[in-house]
């Protein structure tokens, strides 16, 4: 494995790699790691300000922004999750340990792609500011999540045609800026190769 460029959370204001989420505008933040509104059920960033992604993936978002202005002007991005520090990812793990809930996160030996700030967990607002029922909550760790089940929790009566189609609006916007969907969250996207981003981008510790 490939020695990994690391950068201490704290240093991000320093480097120009990085860009403050409330620099892209349109979108709303609600990192439910900041508070206990979570599976782990307890706040999990404390006072590390993880409201950052790196600017390739913080230009994406721009992209999604323009997207959902064009073609459903009444919807906004909201913000779950973006730039994850590789302790908390190792928290994270910590407490999944002795489950086979581990199959959702990445193994922190490898590193999650949030931890390189090329990650995204989202979802739509309406337009009185309510999420968009995706037929699971965030992190419902569980099979009715997956993108590559829909067809079958449609068929049998799991997953409405309304909440299919709110996730195929999210997915649209999403995949057509860049980011790469993955086959069991319908949250998380990802902005480019996985590969590629564990290869060359710094991993904030
Ligand atoms: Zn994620």
């Amino acid at each position: 494995m490939p020695d990994v460029k690391r950068l201490a959370c704290e240093q991000l204001a320093a480097h120009a790699e990085f860009r403050r989420l409330r620099s892209i505008p349109g979108i709303e933040v609600d990192l439910r790691y900041a508070g206990a509104d979570n599976f782990v059920g307890r706040i999990l960033y404390g006072d590390l300000d993880c409201a950052w992604l790196h600017c390739e993936a913080a230009h994406g978002l721009e992209c999604v922004v323009a997207w959902l202005q064009k073609r459903h002007p009444a919807l906004r991005l909201r913000v779950l999750d973006a730039l994850r520090p590789h302790r908390v990812q190792e928290q994270l793990w910590q407490h999944l340990e002795g489950t086979d809930l581990r199959q959702y996160l990445a193994d922190p030996a490898r590193g999650s792609i949030h931890s390189f700030g090329m990650a995204v967990d989202v979802t739509l607002l309406d337009r009185d500011g309510a999420e968009l029922d995706m037929g699971t909550g965030f992190d419902d760790l569980s099979q009715l999540s997956h993108p590559d089940m829909e067809i079958q929790h449609l068929a049998q009566g799991r997953l409405s045609p309304a909440q299919i189609e709110c996730r195929l609006i999210l997915r649209s916007a999403m995949c057509e800026c860049g980011f790469r969907a993955i086959h069991s969250e319908w949250w998380h996207f990802d902005f480019g190769d996985r590969d590629r981003i564990r290869e060359h981008y710094l991993r904030i510790e």
